[in-house]
């Protein structure tokens, strides 16, 4: 296919979009207003020199099973999973930890009465990933190519987070629920938010949670890497203020929300697309720390070690609550916290001996509440001693995490709230596709929603391509 495209902003989506247009043929330019490249997935030195830390997304079960990063060959650029041996810990107050184990036998097994239970949930779609993948992270509705499997997902995963952990017995396993579920960013109490929760359990089993040696900036160094073999280019420390900043060009297509879209192309959409991006909802923001430690955190229970990341947060009321206070505008006093220690499994993180921490907590869309207090006790309930190791620490708002990236919009990591309405018109019924027939939309605003995957550039690119065919 002959042609130019234009890509704004070089998030993993926007880099995957501008992978498959180049794949195409098409000519293609990434213009990005950071001085680095890769939005959400940068690793940067936050605290000392020689501490590395992740700007945004720390670990990545669906970068591991992305069915399109899955396609290239990023490894031939230096990409390198490592998992710690189990994908995650979750702590509680008698001093002991809920491990979720890798296999889910080994689950079955570590799980005790719910052991059963947590296998027939997750069985079928752990053992057929590399069809279930490709059909939960794309656009809905959708016919699917596997319609039993899909019907019997769809059946479950409706369900609340509620319903879902009220199939448990054990206070234990609600808890490693609850923390699952609450990266929906949801209440416990609405649909889709069990689906979530389901949605971080299945890849766990069925390709771990592993993070890339020397930081999450590594996806996207070798995402940059394959594109300029393929011949594209991406121009750092370029922001686009409007379309006429860019080269001309047959497509254009956006790794921006949906307010930046306004702002950018606003002139060549029509209105009634842009009352429907304006009623376009953002989610909850996050408030993060990251930190430089003296040495590894003092876990009571030893099971933390085991895992890179952990969910602090204690039993399935108190998360629920947490999740439930910050969905209605409010802070939470004993916020659910999500801890990453990368430095423990990857040595290129921290000088030796060293140690780094990654830590946020949910907070209400555009807060500037400091949560670090917050934050620290939650860390010290599950590892006393905590902030005595602490060398260095760096907080970053809402509204900092905004001018680091302006995606983040009032600190919102997922482009937008996924609930129920947002799931099917992300950011309208219209998906990527505009009132414009060259400009397409390809941010975690689109299907399927927020995380590192790459699939919503991948499925805006394709799109982009079949109607530029057609035209
Ligand atoms: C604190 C935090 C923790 C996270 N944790 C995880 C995690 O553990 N695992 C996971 O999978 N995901 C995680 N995420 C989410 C993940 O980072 C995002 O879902 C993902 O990066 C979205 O990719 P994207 O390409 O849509 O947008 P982004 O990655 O946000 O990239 C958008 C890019 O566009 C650029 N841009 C914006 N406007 C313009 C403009 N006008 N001109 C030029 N460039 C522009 C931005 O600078 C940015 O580089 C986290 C995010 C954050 C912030």
């Amino acid at each position: 296919m002959k042609g130019k495209a234009c890509v704004i902003g070089s998030g993993p989506n926007g880099l995957s979009a501008a992978i498959v247009l180049d794949q195409a043929g098409l000519e293609v330019q990434v213009f990005e207003t950071q001085p680095i490249p890769g939005g959400g997935a940068r690793s940067m030195e936050l605290t000392l020199p020689g501490f590395l830390h992740d700007f945004g997304s720390a670990v990545h079960p669906l970068a591991a099973g992305s069915p399109f990063f899955s396609s290239l060959p990023l490894h031939e650029y230096g990409l390198e999973w490592i998992h710690s041996p189990a994908p995650l810990a979750h702590p509680l107050d008698d001093g002991t930890a809920v491990l979720l184990e890798r296999k889910l036998d080994d689950a079955r097994a570590s799980l005790g009465v719910d052991g059963e239970t947590w296998c027939r949930l997750l069985r079928p779609y752990v053992e057929h990933w590399k069809a279930f993948a490709p059909e939960v992270l794309r656009p809905q509705p959708a016919i699917p190519k596997h319609p039993w499997l899909m019907a019997r997902f769809g059946m479950t995963a409706f369900a609340s987070a509620e319903r879902i952990a009220g199939r448990f017995q054990s206070e234990r396993t609600r808890a490693l629920f609850a923390g699952l579920a609450a990266h929906s960013f949801l209440s416990f109490d609405e649909v889709l938010s069990g689906a979530l929760g389901m949605l971080m359990a299945i890849p766990a089993h069925a390709v771990g949670w592993p993070i890339p040696r020397g930081g999450s900036q590594a996806i996207t160094n070798a995402l940059c890497g394959y594109l300029e073999k393929l011949g594209g280019a991406v121009h750092t420390s370029r922001r686009i203020d409007s379309l006429e900043g860019l080269p001309k060009c047959d497509l254009v297509l956006c790794d921006v929300t949906p307010r930046q879209l306004l702002a950018i192309a606003g002139s060549r959409l029509a209105s009634y697309y842009k009352r429907r991006l304006q009623a376009f909802r953002y989610g909850p923001g996050v408030f993060k720390v990251d930190y430089a430690l003296r040495e590894p955190i003092p876990w009571r229970a030893s099971e933390c070690k085991q895992a890179i990341t952990l969910h602090l947060g204690g039993p399935f009321e108190q998360i629920a609550a947490s999740e439930k206070a910050v969905r209605s505008g409010k802070h939470s006093e004993k916020p659910f916290v999500l801890l990453a220690q990368h430095s423990l499994y990857d040595t290129s993180r921290a000088p030796a001996g060293k140690h780094t921490a990654w830590a946020y907590c949910h907070v209400p869309n555009g807060s500037t509440e400091n949560m670090l207090s917050k934050i620290e006790e939650q860390i010290e309930r599950f590892a006393p001693g905590f902030r005595e190791i602490v060398l260095a620490r760096r907080t970053l708002s809402c509204a900092e995490l905004e001018v680091m990236n302006a995606n983040l919009v009032g600190g919102d990591i997922n482009g937008g709230v996924l609930d129920l309405r947002q799931f099917l018109a992300r950011p309208t019924w219209q998906q990527y596709a505009t009132s414009a027939r060259d400009i397409y939309i390809c941010s975690a605003s689109t299907p399927p929603g927020g995380a590192v995957h790459g699939m919503c550039g991948y499925h805006a690119a394709k799109m982009a391509l079949r109607r530029f065919a057609a035209a």
